[in-house]
C-alpha cells in the first residue's frame, strides 16, 4: 500500500521529543504538514518543578525548530498530566508555570489533561487546569484513561461542562467504539489514536467513520517512546481511501477537523504551511543545527514547493 497522501494531513497528537529525524522525514514524505505534540508523561517520574519548565520551553521551542528544519509545522498543547497530578506538592508548582506557557506561541490548546487513576488529586488539577482554559479561551485536549475508560470519558466530559466548557472547544482524546457515540452525541470532538498491533488498530477507524461520519472525528497517532507508528495517520487514510470512504471524509478525519478544532485557539492559521519558507537547514537555534560533522544541509529554493503533494 502507498503510504504518501494525495493531500496534506495533519497528526494532532504526536510526542516527537520522544522520537527520531527519521521519522521526521518519513512524517513529511508521507504528507503531514503540521503536529501537535501535547504535554505528556515522559515515563520518569519528573521530581522538580524545574523539568516542567524545561520541558515546556523545550515543547515551544528547540522542538519546534527541528520540525521546521525538515518542513513540518510543530505546534503543542501544555498541561500537567493526569498521572503526575498525583504527586501534589510537585502539582502545586507546575500550576504556577501554566498560565506563563499557556499564553506562548504555537500552543494550541491546554493538554493533555484529564484522569488515569481517576483520583481525587487527578480531579482537582483537572478541574484547575480547565478553569485556566477558560480563561484563555484556548481548547482543551483530553486524556481519557486505559483502564475504566467508558466511565473516565462520560466523567471528563460531565466535568467539563460544570465548568461552562463550550463542548465545541474540547478534543476528548483515545476513543474506541464503546466511547464514540456519548462523545459525539454531547458535541465534543472525538480522537482516535491508532496503535500498532491493538484493537483500535486502522481496520477499525475505517469501520467507525464508515458508522458514525466524518463530522468531528479526528485520528491521530501519539507517538511517543512505547511501542508506535508515526505514520498512523497516512497509513490509515491509505485504507479509507482504498476501502471507499469518499475523499472528502477521509481530509476531515485527516486534516479538516484537527485544523477548526485545534484553530480555534488562533495559533495555527493554514497559511502557516500553505505559504510556509522553504526548508534550511543550515538554520540554528541558541547556536545548534540539526547537523552532524560534516553534513551538507538540505536548502530548498524559494519557488520549489516543499513537497510532492498535488493539491
Ligand atoms: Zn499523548
Amino acid at each position: 500500500m502507498n503510504t504518501t497522501s494525495p493531500f496534506p494531513l495533519i497528526d494532532p497528537h504526536v510526542h516527537m521529543t520522544s522520537r527520531t529525524t527519521d521519522d521526521y522525514e518519513a512524517m513529511r514524505r508521507a504528507g503531514i504538514v503540521a503536529i501537535i505534540e501535547p504535554a505528556f508523561w515522559m515515563g520518569q517520574p519528573r521530581t522538580e518543578a524545574g523539568t516542567f519548565k524545561d520541558y515546556y520551553s523545550h515543547l515551544i521551542g528547540f522542538e519546534r525548530f527541528r520540525s521546521s528544519q525538515f518542513g513540518i509545522k510543530h505546534y503543542c498543547t501544555i498541561g500537567l498530566n493526569s498521572k503526575e497530578a498525583n504527586n501534589e506538592p510537585l502539582a502545586e508548582q507546575v500550576m504556577e508555570l501554566l498560565p506563563l506557557y499557556v499564553a506562548k506561541e504555537g500552543v494550541v490548546g491546554v493538554g493533555e489533561i484529564g484522569y488515569d487513576d481517576q483520583t481525587a488529586a487527578e480531579d482537582k488539577y483537572y478541574r484547575l487546569q480547565l478553569e485556566i482554559a477558560k480563561e484563555v479561551n484556548l481548547p482543551v485536549q483530553i486524556h481519557t484513561p486505559h483502564r475504566d475508560k467508558k466511565k473516565g470519558t462520560l466523567r471528563s466530559m460531565e466535568v467539563a461542562l460544570e465548568h461552562g466548557i463550550d463542548p465545541g472547544m474540547v478534543i476528548v482524546d483515545h476513543n474506541n467504539e464503546e466511547t464514540v457515540k456519548d462523545v459525539l452525541d454531547r458535541g465534543f470532538w472525538a480522537a482516535f489514536t491508532i496503535y500498532p498491533h491493538t484493537k483500535m488498530g486502522n481496520e477499525r477507524m475505517v469501520e467507525i467513520v464508515k458508522q458514525y461520519g466524518p463530522e468531528r472525528i479526528m485520528i491521530n497517532s501519539a507517538a511517543d517512546w512505547g511501542i508506535s507508528d508515526p505514520l498512523a495517520v497516512p497509513k490509515t487514510v491509505a485504507l479509507m481511501l482504498e476501502r471507499g470512504i469518499p475523499e472528502d471524509q477521509v481530509r476531515l478525519v485527516s486534516y479538516g477537523n484537527a485544523l477548526a478544532a485545534f484553530g480555534q485557539s488562533g495559533q495555527m492559521p493554514e497559511s502557516d504551511w500553505l505559504e510556509a519558507q522553504p526548508i534550511d537547514q543550515s538554520q540554528k537555534f541558541s547556536g545548534s543545527s540539526i547537523l552532524r560533522g560534516g553534513q551538507t544541509p538540505r536548502i530548498d529554493e524559494a519557488n520549489t514547493p516543499t513537497s510532492n503533494i498535488i493539491r
